[in-house]
Protein backbone atom coordinates (compact mmCIF):
# COMPACT_ATOMS: atom_id res chain seq x y z
CA UNK A 1 0.00 0.00 0.00
CA UNK A 2 1.21 3.89 -0.62
CA UNK A 3 -0.37 5.46 2.01
CA UNK A 4 -2.22 8.82 1.50
CA UNK A 5 -0.55 11.38 2.26
CA UNK A 6 -3.53 13.53 4.71
CA UNK A 7 -3.11 14.69 7.77
CA UNK A 8 -4.11 12.25 10.73
CA UNK A 9 -6.77 14.24 12.84
CA UNK A 10 -8.98 12.92 15.47
CA UNK A 11 -12.82 12.32 14.86
CA UNK A 12 -13.69 13.87 18.53
CA UNK A 13 -16.33 15.50 20.33
CA UNK A 14 -13.91 18.16 21.23
CA UNK A 15 -13.92 19.30 17.89
CA UNK A 16 -17.82 19.30 17.57
CA UNK A 17 -18.33 21.38 20.17
CA UNK A 18 -15.35 23.39 20.37
CA UNK A 19 -16.58 24.45 16.29
CA UNK A 20 -19.87 25.30 18.08
CA UNK A 21 -18.36 27.84 20.43
CA UNK A 22 -16.17 29.51 17.90
CA UNK A 23 -18.40 29.36 14.95
CA UNK A 24 -22.09 29.85 16.68
CA UNK A 25 -21.93 31.14 20.06
CA UNK A 26 -24.91 33.05 20.00
CA UNK A 27 -26.97 30.15 18.89
CA UNK A 28 -29.60 28.81 21.70
CA UNK A 29 -29.66 26.07 24.08
CA UNK A 30 -33.26 26.15 25.28
CA UNK A 31 -34.62 24.47 28.36
CA UNK A 32 -37.83 23.77 29.95
CA UNK A 33 -37.16 23.69 33.60
CA UNK A 34 -39.03 21.26 36.02
CA UNK A 35 -41.38 24.75 36.97
CA UNK A 36 -42.16 25.30 33.35
CA UNK A 37 -39.74 28.60 32.59
CA UNK A 38 -37.78 28.26 29.84
CA UNK A 39 -33.27 28.60 30.66
CA UNK A 40 -31.77 29.86 27.49
CA UNK A 41 -27.51 29.99 27.21
CA UNK A 42 -25.70 29.62 23.97
CA UNK A 43 -23.24 27.29 22.45
CA UNK A 44 -20.65 29.13 23.92
CA UNK A 45 -22.34 29.29 27.25
CA UNK A 46 -22.28 25.31 26.97
CA UNK A 47 -18.50 25.08 25.94
CA UNK A 48 -17.28 27.31 29.02
CA UNK A 49 -19.65 25.38 31.33
CA UNK A 50 -18.58 22.32 29.97
CA UNK A 51 -15.02 23.21 30.59
CA UNK A 52 -16.03 24.26 34.34
CA UNK A 53 -17.50 21.14 34.62
CA UNK A 54 -14.50 19.40 33.29
CA UNK A 55 -12.59 21.23 36.07
CA UNK A 56 -15.05 19.98 38.45
CA UNK A 57 -14.58 16.68 38.16
CA UNK A 58 -11.15 16.55 37.31
CA UNK A 59 -10.91 18.17 40.96
CA UNK A 60 -13.28 15.32 42.40
CA UNK A 61 -10.34 12.66 41.19
CA UNK A 62 -12.69 11.59 37.77
CA UNK A 63 -9.35 10.14 35.18
CA UNK A 64 -9.74 9.33 32.01
CA UNK A 65 -11.91 5.98 31.31
CA UNK A 66 -14.09 6.15 34.40
CA UNK A 67 -17.60 6.21 33.90
CA UNK A 68 -19.70 9.07 34.99
CA UNK A 69 -22.99 8.51 34.76
CA UNK A 70 -26.40 10.75 34.49
CA UNK A 71 -30.19 10.19 35.42
CA UNK A 72 -31.65 13.43 34.10
CA UNK A 73 -34.04 14.65 31.91
CA UNK A 74 -33.21 16.28 28.67
CA UNK A 75 -31.46 20.03 29.55
CA UNK A 76 -28.39 21.78 28.95
CA UNK A 77 -26.52 20.30 32.09
CA UNK A 78 -27.37 16.85 30.57
CA UNK A 79 -25.98 18.29 27.65
CA UNK A 80 -23.12 19.55 29.27
CA UNK A 81 -22.43 16.44 30.19
CA UNK A 82 -22.64 14.84 27.27
CA UNK A 83 -19.70 16.76 25.71
CA UNK A 84 -17.30 17.81 29.08
CA UNK A 85 -17.31 14.08 30.41
CA UNK A 86 -15.81 12.32 27.05
CA UNK A 87 -13.74 15.49 26.12
CA UNK A 88 -11.67 14.58 29.17
CA UNK A 89 -11.34 11.13 28.47
CA UNK A 90 -13.73 9.81 30.70
CA UNK A 91 -17.32 8.34 29.90
CA UNK A 92 -20.35 9.52 30.19
CA UNK A 93 -23.44 6.62 30.68
CA UNK A 94 -26.68 7.85 30.38
CA UNK A 95 -29.17 6.15 33.21
CA UNK A 96 -32.34 5.33 31.97
CA UNK A 97 -34.78 6.92 34.28
CA UNK A 98 -37.85 4.93 33.62
CA UNK A 99 -36.06 1.73 34.63
CA UNK A 100 -37.02 -0.10 38.19
CA UNK A 101 -34.60 1.12 40.75
CA UNK A 102 -33.71 -2.73 41.13
CA UNK A 103 -32.55 -2.53 37.26
CA UNK A 104 -30.79 0.95 37.58
CA UNK A 105 -28.67 -0.67 40.13
CA UNK A 106 -27.73 -3.54 38.38
CA UNK A 107 -26.72 -1.37 35.38
CA UNK A 108 -24.76 1.34 37.23
CA UNK A 109 -23.38 -1.91 39.12
CA UNK A 110 -22.03 -3.29 36.16
CA UNK A 111 -20.93 -0.04 34.03
CA UNK A 112 -19.33 0.79 37.70
CA UNK A 113 -20.20 3.97 37.39
CA UNK A 114 -17.76 6.49 39.53
CA UNK A 115 -20.25 9.69 39.83
CA UNK A 116 -23.74 10.34 39.12
CA UNK A 117 -24.93 13.34 38.13
CA UNK A 118 -28.70 13.57 38.75
CA UNK A 119 -31.77 15.89 38.40
CA UNK A 120 -33.18 17.02 41.61
CA UNK A 121 -36.97 15.53 40.77
CA UNK A 122 -35.33 12.24 40.18
CA UNK A 123 -33.45 12.02 44.12
CA UNK A 124 -36.66 9.59 45.32
CA UNK A 125 -35.39 7.16 42.56
CA UNK A 126 -31.61 7.50 43.14
CA UNK A 127 -31.92 6.87 46.87
CA UNK A 128 -33.64 3.34 46.16
CA UNK A 129 -30.81 1.84 44.10
CA UNK A 130 -27.61 4.01 44.90
CA UNK A 131 -26.09 2.52 47.75
CA UNK A 132 -26.15 -0.72 45.88
CA UNK A 133 -23.74 0.85 43.57
CA UNK A 134 -20.44 0.81 45.59
CA UNK A 135 -18.39 2.50 42.68
CA UNK A 136 -20.36 5.69 43.37
CA UNK A 137 -18.15 8.16 44.68
CA UNK A 138 -20.05 11.05 44.56
CA UNK A 139 -23.36 12.28 43.54
CA UNK A 140 -23.95 15.89 41.90
CA UNK A 141 -27.40 17.09 42.11
CA UNK A 142 -28.65 19.08 39.24
CA UNK A 143 -31.02 21.21 41.28
CA UNK A 144 -33.11 24.48 40.02
CA UNK A 145 -35.97 24.00 42.97
CA UNK A 146 -34.27 23.33 46.16
CA UNK A 147 -31.28 22.86 48.58
CA UNK A 148 -29.15 19.71 47.60
CA UNK A 149 -29.13 17.12 50.33
CA UNK A 150 -26.31 16.13 53.19
CA UNK A 151 -23.02 13.77 51.56
CA UNK A 152 -24.08 14.82 48.12
CA UNK A 153 -22.44 17.59 45.94
CA UNK A 154 -24.24 20.64 44.12
CA UNK A 155 -23.74 21.05 40.66
CA UNK A 156 -23.62 25.27 40.57
CA UNK A 157 -21.59 25.39 43.26
CA UNK A 158 -18.86 23.06 41.75
CA UNK A 159 -19.45 24.61 38.61
CA UNK A 160 -18.72 28.26 40.42
CA UNK A 161 -15.43 28.77 40.88
CA UNK A 162 -14.09 26.72 37.88
CA UNK A 163 -12.06 28.12 34.82
CA UNK A 164 -14.18 28.38 31.10
CA UNK A 165 -10.99 27.11 29.46
CA UNK A 166 -9.82 23.78 29.87
CA UNK A 167 -7.05 22.08 27.65
CA UNK A 168 -8.55 18.75 27.00
CA UNK A 169 -6.22 16.15 26.12
CA UNK A 170 -5.55 14.53 22.24
CA UNK A 171 -8.14 11.86 22.55
CA UNK A 172 -7.56 9.04 20.21
CA UNK A 173 -10.73 9.06 17.85
CA UNK A 174 -12.22 5.25 19.35
CA UNK A 175 -11.30 6.12 23.20
CA UNK A 176 -14.95 4.93 24.37
CA UNK A 177 -17.14 8.77 24.85
CA UNK A 178 -20.50 6.81 26.05
CA UNK A 179 -21.86 3.91 27.06
CA UNK A 180 -25.75 3.37 26.30
CA UNK A 181 -27.40 0.12 27.73
CA UNK A 182 -30.29 -1.47 25.98
CA UNK A 183 -33.28 -2.43 27.53
CA UNK A 184 -33.08 -5.46 28.46
CA UNK A 185 -36.06 -7.37 27.22
CA UNK A 186 -34.42 -10.86 26.61
CA UNK A 187 -32.14 -11.25 29.41
CA UNK A 188 -30.01 -8.74 30.96
CA UNK A 189 -29.59 -5.28 29.76
CA UNK A 190 -26.14 -5.17 27.76
CA UNK A 191 -23.70 -1.56 28.07
CA UNK A 192 -22.87 -0.68 24.23
CA UNK A 193 -19.94 1.12 24.25
CA UNK A 194 -20.00 4.51 21.53
CA UNK A 195 -16.68 5.89 20.68
CA UNK A 196 -15.74 9.10 19.87
CA UNK A 197 -15.11 8.08 15.87
CA UNK A 198 -18.83 6.46 15.89
CA UNK A 199 -20.35 9.23 17.90
CA UNK A 200 -19.07 11.90 14.95
CA UNK A 201 -19.63 9.90 11.70
CA UNK A 202 -22.79 8.92 12.84
CA UNK A 203 -23.45 12.38 13.42
CA UNK A 204 -22.40 13.70 10.31
CA UNK A 205 -23.43 11.28 8.16
CA UNK A 206 -27.36 11.31 9.86
CA UNK A 207 -27.25 15.02 9.17
CA UNK A 208 -27.13 14.93 5.47
CA UNK A 209 -29.81 15.97 2.97
CA UNK A 210 -31.08 12.50 2.07
CA UNK A 211 -31.03 11.41 5.92
CA UNK A 212 -32.45 13.54 8.85
CA UNK A 213 -31.18 17.11 6.52
CA UNK A 214 -29.30 19.18 9.33
CA UNK A 215 -28.64 22.18 9.16
CA UNK A 216 -27.29 25.59 10.64
CA UNK A 217 -31.02 27.03 10.36
CA UNK A 218 -32.69 23.87 11.87
CA UNK A 219 -34.34 24.37 15.57
CA UNK A 220 -34.34 21.06 16.96
CA UNK A 221 -36.93 19.63 20.06
CA UNK A 222 -35.55 15.68 20.94
CA UNK A 223 -38.54 15.02 22.22
CA UNK A 224 -36.44 11.44 22.29
CA UNK A 225 -34.70 10.86 25.83
CA UNK A 226 -31.16 11.67 26.39
CA UNK A 227 -30.59 8.33 28.08
CA UNK A 228 -32.42 6.58 25.14
CA UNK A 229 -29.90 4.78 22.28
CA UNK A 230 -27.72 8.16 22.54
CA UNK A 231 -30.55 10.87 21.90
CA UNK A 232 -30.80 9.57 18.68
CA UNK A 233 -26.96 11.25 17.74
CA UNK A 234 -29.53 14.88 18.13
CA UNK A 235 -27.06 16.55 20.93
CA UNK A 236 -23.99 15.72 18.55
CA UNK A 237 -25.64 16.44 15.37
CA UNK A 238 -27.21 20.15 16.64
CA UNK A 239 -23.48 20.94 17.66
CA UNK A 240 -22.05 19.31 14.25
CA UNK A 241 -23.68 22.13 12.14
CA UNK A 242 -24.63 24.45 15.53
CA UNK A 243 -28.26 24.91 15.06
CA UNK A 244 -30.28 25.64 17.98
CA UNK A 245 -31.94 22.74 20.66
CA UNK A 246 -34.78 22.42 22.36
CA UNK A 247 -35.03 20.61 25.23
CA UNK A 248 -38.42 19.63 27.00
CA UNK A 249 -37.35 18.78 30.35
CA UNK A 250 -39.67 16.10 31.89
CA UNK A 251 -42.91 17.55 30.10
CA UNK A 252 -43.64 15.03 27.68
CA UNK A 253 -47.55 15.61 27.61
CA UNK A 254 -48.58 16.24 24.08
CA UNK A 255 -49.93 19.68 25.07
CA UNK A 256 -46.57 20.46 26.39
CA UNK A 257 -44.66 19.60 23.38
CA UNK A 258 -46.75 21.66 20.87
CA UNK A 259 -47.28 24.70 23.10
CA UNK A 260 -42.43 24.17 23.18
CA UNK A 261 -42.68 23.83 19.09
CA UNK A 262 -44.86 26.62 18.47
CA UNK A 263 -43.22 28.98 20.90
CA UNK A 264 -39.44 28.42 19.81
CA UNK A 265 -40.11 27.71 16.75
CA UNK A 266 -38.84 24.11 16.18
CA UNK A 267 -38.03 23.09 12.63
CA UNK A 268 -37.64 19.61 13.47
CA UNK A 269 -38.66 17.62 16.57
CA UNK A 270 -38.19 13.51 17.12
CA UNK A 271 -39.51 11.23 19.04
CA UNK A 272 -41.09 7.11 19.60
CA UNK A 273 -44.63 6.55 17.65
CA UNK A 274 -46.57 6.98 20.80
CA UNK A 275 -45.79 10.39 21.65
CA UNK A 276 -46.37 11.77 17.94
CA UNK A 277 -49.94 9.36 18.36
CA UNK A 278 -50.86 11.56 21.43
CA UNK A 279 -49.82 14.97 19.30
CA UNK A 280 -51.99 13.98 16.49
CA UNK A 281 -54.89 13.37 18.25
CA UNK A 282 -54.27 17.05 20.26
CA UNK A 283 -53.66 18.46 16.27
CA UNK A 284 -56.93 16.83 15.48
CA UNK A 285 -59.08 17.94 17.87
CA UNK A 286 -57.47 21.71 18.19
CA UNK A 287 -56.10 22.39 14.63
CA UNK A 288 -55.97 25.94 14.66
CA UNK A 289 -54.61 26.53 18.55
CA UNK A 290 -50.99 26.42 17.71
CA UNK A 291 -48.12 27.79 14.58
CA UNK A 292 -46.33 25.71 13.35
CA UNK A 293 -45.65 26.53 10.28
CA UNK A 294 -41.82 26.53 10.93
CA UNK A 295 -42.04 22.66 11.65
CA UNK A 296 -41.00 20.72 8.60
CA UNK A 297 -40.08 17.62 9.34
CA UNK A 298 -40.74 15.16 12.37
CA UNK A 299 -38.25 11.94 13.18
CA UNK A 300 -40.49 8.78 14.20
CA UNK A 301 -38.31 5.55 15.20
CA UNK A 302 -37.84 2.93 17.72
CA UNK A 303 -40.99 1.21 16.73
CA UNK A 304 -42.79 1.34 12.82
CA UNK A 305 -44.61 4.57 12.49
CA UNK A 306 -48.10 3.16 11.30
CA UNK A 307 -48.99 5.12 7.75
CA UNK A 308 -52.31 5.90 8.77
CA UNK A 309 -50.68 8.86 11.53
CA UNK A 310 -47.71 9.50 8.53
CA UNK A 311 -50.55 9.98 6.18
CA UNK A 312 -52.90 11.64 9.14
CA UNK A 313 -50.30 14.69 9.98
CA UNK A 314 -49.47 14.84 6.21
CA UNK A 315 -53.32 15.58 5.14
CA UNK A 316 -55.07 17.17 7.98
CA UNK A 317 -51.98 19.26 9.47
CA UNK A 318 -49.64 19.67 5.89
CA UNK A 319 -46.72 17.91 8.52
CA UNK A 320 -44.25 16.00 7.29
CA UNK A 321 -43.23 12.84 8.87
CA UNK A 322 -39.76 11.47 8.45
CA UNK A 323 -39.22 7.33 9.40
CA UNK A 324 -36.02 6.10 10.84
CA UNK A 325 -34.95 2.70 12.28
CA UNK A 326 -32.06 2.13 14.82
CA UNK A 327 -31.27 0.53 18.08
CA UNK A 328 -28.83 1.34 20.46
CA UNK A 329 -26.93 -1.05 19.27
CA UNK A 330 -26.14 1.15 16.10
CA UNK A 331 -25.35 4.24 17.46
CA UNK A 332 -28.70 4.79 17.24
CA UNK A 333 -29.71 5.15 13.21
CA UNK A 334 -29.19 2.66 10.37
CA UNK A 335 -31.83 3.39 7.53
CA UNK A 336 -34.09 6.18 6.87
CA UNK A 337 -37.44 6.27 4.84
CA UNK A 338 -36.49 9.25 2.38
CA UNK A 339 -38.14 8.59 -1.39
CA UNK A 340 -35.17 8.24 -3.88
CA UNK A 341 -35.34 9.69 -7.03
CA UNK A 342 -35.76 6.11 -8.55
CA UNK A 343 -39.14 5.41 -6.84
CA UNK A 344 -40.42 9.10 -7.25
CA UNK A 345 -42.77 8.31 -9.73
CA UNK A 346 -44.71 5.48 -8.03
CA UNK A 347 -48.10 5.84 -7.52
CA UNK A 348 -49.20 7.65 -4.37
CA UNK A 349 -49.88 4.29 -2.29
CA UNK A 350 -46.55 2.74 -3.69
CA UNK A 351 -44.58 6.26 -2.15
CA UNK A 352 -46.56 6.13 1.17
CA UNK A 353 -45.55 2.36 1.50
CA UNK A 354 -42.21 3.33 1.05
CA UNK A 355 -42.47 6.35 3.31
CA UNK A 356 -43.86 3.64 5.74
CA UNK A 357 -41.40 1.37 5.33
CA UNK A 358 -38.15 1.42 7.58
CA UNK A 359 -36.07 2.99 4.49
CA UNK A 360 -32.76 2.15 3.20
CA UNK A 361 -29.07 2.06 4.97
CA UNK A 362 -27.48 5.81 5.34
CA UNK A 363 -23.75 5.85 3.72
CA UNK A 364 -21.32 3.18 5.59
CA UNK A 365 -23.92 1.40 7.29
CA UNK A 366 -24.88 -2.25 5.23
CA UNK A 367 -27.50 -4.84 5.82
CA UNK A 368 -28.59 -7.54 5.10
CA UNK A 369 -31.05 -10.47 5.89
CA UNK A 370 -30.60 -14.25 6.86
CA UNK A 371 -32.40 -17.30 7.42
CA UNK A 372 -31.84 -19.36 10.37
CA UNK A 373 -29.06 -21.23 8.89
CA UNK A 374 -27.07 -17.89 8.12
CA UNK A 375 -27.84 -17.86 4.82
CA UNK A 376 -28.22 -14.67 3.14
CA UNK A 377 -31.33 -13.96 1.62
CA UNK A 378 -32.44 -12.49 -2.08
CA UNK A 379 -33.36 -9.11 -1.25
CA UNK A 380 -36.59 -9.92 -3.41
CA UNK A 381 -39.40 -7.24 -1.01
CA UNK A 382 -40.50 -11.17 0.08
CA UNK A 383 -38.25 -12.90 1.44
CA UNK A 384 -38.48 -12.88 5.37
CA UNK A 385 -35.05 -13.16 7.47
CA UNK A 386 -33.30 -11.65 10.02
CA UNK A 387 -31.75 -8.23 9.69
CA UNK A 388 -28.23 -7.91 10.05
CA UNK A 389 -25.64 -4.82 10.07
CA UNK A 390 -21.94 -3.81 10.22
CA UNK A 391 -20.59 -0.77 9.84
CA UNK A 392 -17.89 1.88 11.58
CA UNK A 393 -21.05 3.17 13.97
CA UNK A 394 -22.76 -0.94 14.97
CA UNK A 395 -21.11 -2.40 18.25
CA UNK A 396 -18.98 -4.91 18.05
CA UNK A 397 -19.54 -6.33 21.18
CA UNK A 398 -21.26 -5.58 24.38
CA UNK A 399 -19.05 -4.36 27.80
CA UNK A 400 -18.00 -7.36 29.37
CA UNK A 401 -17.83 -9.54 26.36
CA UNK A 402 -21.50 -10.12 27.15
CA UNK A 403 -23.60 -11.85 24.59
CA UNK A 404 -21.53 -12.91 21.35
CA UNK A 405 -23.93 -14.87 19.87
CA UNK A 406 -25.61 -11.45 18.68
CA UNK A 407 -22.27 -11.79 16.12
CA UNK A 408 -22.53 -13.84 12.98
CA UNK A 409 -19.20 -15.94 12.30
CA UNK A 410 -18.23 -13.53 9.99
CA UNK A 411 -19.10 -10.37 11.81
CA UNK A 412 -22.23 -9.11 11.30
CA UNK A 413 -24.61 -7.71 14.21
CA UNK A 414 -27.65 -9.80 14.52
CA UNK A 415 -30.59 -7.11 15.27
CA UNK A 416 -33.36 -9.53 16.00
CA UNK A 417 -35.80 -7.89 13.40
CA UNK A 418 -37.46 -9.89 11.39
CA UNK A 419 -37.44 -8.02 7.54
CA UNK A 420 -38.04 -8.29 4.01
CA UNK A 421 -35.51 -5.95 2.05
CA UNK A 422 -37.00 -5.01 -1.61
CA UNK A 423 -34.77 -4.50 -5.22
CA UNK A 424 -34.44 -0.74 -4.30
CA UNK A 425 -32.78 -1.20 -0.53
CA UNK A 426 -35.49 -0.72 1.39
CA UNK A 427 -36.05 -2.77 4.72
CA UNK A 428 -39.11 -3.56 6.19
CA UNK A 429 -39.68 -4.98 9.55
CA UNK A 430 -42.31 -7.54 9.94
CA UNK A 431 -41.71 -7.86 13.90
CA UNK A 432 -38.97 -8.25 16.12
CA UNK A 433 -37.86 -12.38 16.37
CA UNK A 434 -39.47 -12.31 19.78
CA UNK A 435 -42.95 -10.64 18.79
CA UNK A 436 -43.39 -13.02 15.83
CA UNK A 437 -46.64 -14.86 15.77
CA UNK A 438 -46.42 -18.30 14.44
CA UNK A 439 -49.88 -19.64 13.52
CA UNK A 440 -49.78 -22.96 12.43
CA UNK A 441 -45.66 -22.81 11.44
CA UNK A 442 -46.72 -19.54 9.64
CA UNK A 443 -45.44 -16.13 9.91
CA UNK A 444 -48.48 -13.33 10.52
CA UNK A 445 -46.56 -9.74 10.93
CA UNK A 446 -48.11 -8.08 13.92
CA UNK A 447 -46.94 -5.12 12.82
CA UNK A 448 -48.67 -4.74 9.51
CA UNK A 449 -52.34 -5.43 11.49
CA UNK A 450 -51.38 -2.98 13.67
CA UNK A 451 -50.49 -0.55 11.22
CA UNK A 452 -54.18 -1.28 9.21
CA UNK A 453 -55.56 -0.93 12.48
CA UNK A 454 -54.82 2.31 13.15
CA UNK A 455 -56.37 3.30 10.12
CA UNK A 456 -59.65 2.68 11.19
CA UNK A 457 -61.41 6.11 12.16
CA UNK A 458 -62.34 4.83 15.73
CA UNK A 459 -59.13 3.69 17.01
CA UNK A 460 -55.83 5.15 18.37
CA UNK A 461 -53.47 2.72 19.22
CA UNK A 462 -53.51 -1.03 18.35
CA UNK A 463 -50.63 -3.68 19.17
CA UNK A 464 -50.94 -7.27 17.65
CA UNK A 465 -49.51 -9.88 19.94
CA UNK A 466 -50.06 -13.67 20.41
CA UNK A 467 -52.43 -16.04 22.42
CA UNK A 468 -51.45 -19.31 23.13
CA UNK A 469 -54.01 -21.65 21.25
CA UNK A 470 -54.68 -25.51 21.48
CA UNK A 471 -54.61 -26.24 17.97
CA UNK A 472 -52.32 -23.06 15.69
CA UNK A 473 -50.03 -23.08 18.79
CA UNK A 474 -50.32 -19.27 18.14
CA UNK A 475 -53.00 -16.69 17.00
CA UNK A 476 -53.25 -13.00 16.84
CA UNK A 477 -54.83 -11.26 19.60
CA UNK A 478 -55.22 -7.29 18.93
CA UNK A 479 -55.55 -5.07 22.03
CA UNK A 480 -57.01 -1.65 20.89
CA UNK A 481 -57.49 1.89 22.48
CA UNK A 482 -60.37 4.12 21.11
CA UNK A 483 -60.09 7.70 20.10
CA UNK A 484 -61.56 9.85 22.28
CA UNK A 485 -65.52 8.93 22.16
CA UNK A 486 -65.43 6.74 19.12
CA UNK A 487 -66.39 3.19 19.42
CA UNK A 488 -67.04 -0.12 17.02
CA UNK A 489 -67.65 -3.64 17.58
CA UNK A 490 -64.98 -6.20 16.66
CA UNK A 491 -66.87 -7.14 13.38
CA UNK A 492 -66.37 -3.76 12.12
CA UNK A 493 -62.71 -3.60 13.03
CA UNK A 494 -62.20 -7.05 10.99
CA UNK A 495 -63.73 -6.02 8.03
CA UNK A 496 -61.68 -2.93 7.64
CA UNK A 497 -58.52 -4.63 7.14
CA UNK A 498 -59.94 -7.98 5.71
CA UNK A 499 -59.65 -7.11 2.52
CA UNK A 500 -55.43 -6.39 3.09
CA UNK A 501 -54.52 -9.58 4.57
CA UNK A 502 -55.02 -13.87 4.22
CA UNK A 503 -58.12 -14.80 6.18
CA UNK A 504 -55.53 -16.73 8.87
CA UNK A 505 -53.83 -13.67 9.47
CA UNK A 506 -57.72 -12.02 11.22
CA UNK A 507 -57.39 -11.71 14.94
CA UNK A 508 -59.08 -14.18 16.96
CA UNK A 509 -59.94 -11.46 19.74
CA UNK A 510 -59.46 -8.18 20.69
CA UNK A 511 -59.12 -6.60 24.02
CA UNK A 512 -60.04 -3.47 24.84
CA UNK A 513 -58.12 -1.31 27.28
CA UNK A 514 -57.61 2.00 28.60
CA UNK A 515 -53.51 2.37 27.66
CA UNK A 516 -51.31 -0.12 25.78
CA UNK A 517 -49.04 -1.09 28.24
CA UNK A 518 -45.25 1.10 27.37
CA UNK A 519 -41.74 -0.26 27.53
CA UNK A 520 -38.77 2.41 29.59
CA UNK A 521 -38.36 4.31 25.97
CA UNK A 522 -42.17 4.26 25.43
CA UNK A 523 -42.74 1.73 23.13
CA UNK A 524 -45.52 -0.98 23.08
CA UNK A 525 -44.83 -3.21 25.36
CA UNK A 526 -46.34 -6.42 23.62
CA UNK A 527 -44.47 -8.80 26.46
CA UNK A 528 -47.04 -7.68 29.17
CA UNK A 529 -49.69 -8.15 26.60
CA UNK A 530 -48.70 -11.46 25.96
CA UNK A 531 -48.18 -12.46 30.09
CA UNK A 532 -52.14 -10.92 30.83
CA UNK A 533 -53.83 -12.20 28.12
CA UNK A 534 -51.89 -14.77 26.50
CA UNK A 535 -54.15 -17.36 27.71
CA UNK A 536 -57.24 -16.58 27.15
CA UNK A 537 -57.81 -18.35 23.87
CA UNK A 538 -56.68 -21.46 25.84
CA UNK A 539 -60.02 -22.89 26.43
CA UNK A 540 -61.20 -22.48 22.94
CA UNK A 541 -62.55 -25.12 21.02
CA UNK A 542 -60.09 -26.34 18.23
CA UNK A 543 -61.45 -24.46 15.35
CA UNK A 544 -60.44 -26.62 11.83
P1 LIG B 1 -35.51 -1.08 23.16
O1 LIG B 1 -35.16 -2.52 23.33
O2 LIG B 1 -35.66 -0.27 24.38
O3 LIG B 1 -36.65 -0.92 22.24
P2 LIG B 1 -33.81 0.03 21.15
O4 LIG B 1 -34.28 1.42 21.08
O5 LIG B 1 -32.40 -0.25 20.94
O6 LIG B 1 -34.19 -0.51 22.55
O7 LIG B 1 -34.70 -0.83 20.20
C1 LIG B 1 -34.31 -1.18 18.91
C2 LIG B 1 -35.44 -1.91 18.25
O8 LIG B 1 -36.55 -1.03 18.09
C3 LIG B 1 -35.13 -2.41 16.88
O9 LIG B 1 -34.45 -3.63 16.92
C4 LIG B 1 -36.52 -2.54 16.29
O10 LIG B 1 -37.13 -3.77 16.68
C5 LIG B 1 -37.27 -1.42 16.92
N1 LIG B 1 -37.35 -0.29 16.00
C6 LIG B 1 -36.56 0.79 15.97
N2 LIG B 1 -36.95 1.63 14.99
C7 LIG B 1 -38.00 1.06 14.38
C8 LIG B 1 -38.85 1.41 13.30
N3 LIG B 1 -38.72 2.55 12.65
N4 LIG B 1 -39.83 0.55 12.95
C9 LIG B 1 -40.00 -0.61 13.60
N5 LIG B 1 -39.25 -1.00 14.64
C10 LIG B 1 -38.26 -0.18 15.02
Amino acid sequence: MTPGRMMDFPLTLTHLLDRARRLFPRTEIVSRQPDGTLHRQTWKDTYERSCKLAHALARLGVKDGDRVATLAWNHNRHLEAYYAVPMMGAIVHTLNLRLHPTEIGYIARHAEDAAILVDRSLLPLLNQFVASVPSVRQVIVMADDGPTPEGMLDYERLLEPEAIEYDWPRLDENAAATICYTSGTTGNPKGVVYSHRSNVLHALVSSLPDEAALSNRDAVLPVVPMFHANCWGFAHMAAAVGCKLVFPGPKLDPESLLDLMAGEGVTIAAGVPTIWIGILAQLDAHPKRWDLSRLRQMNVGGAAAPPSMIEGFEKRHGLFVLHAWGMTETNPVGTMARLKQDVADASPEERMSYRASQGYPLPFFETRHTDDQGRVLPWDGATMGELECRGPWVAASYLGDEGKDRWSADGWFKTGDVVTIDAAGYVRITDRSKDVIKSGGEWISSVALENALMSHPCVLEAAVFAGRHPKWDERPIAAIVWKKDKRATEAELTQHIAGDFAKFWMPDAYVFVEQIPRTSTGKFLKTRLRETYGAMLEGRPKKT
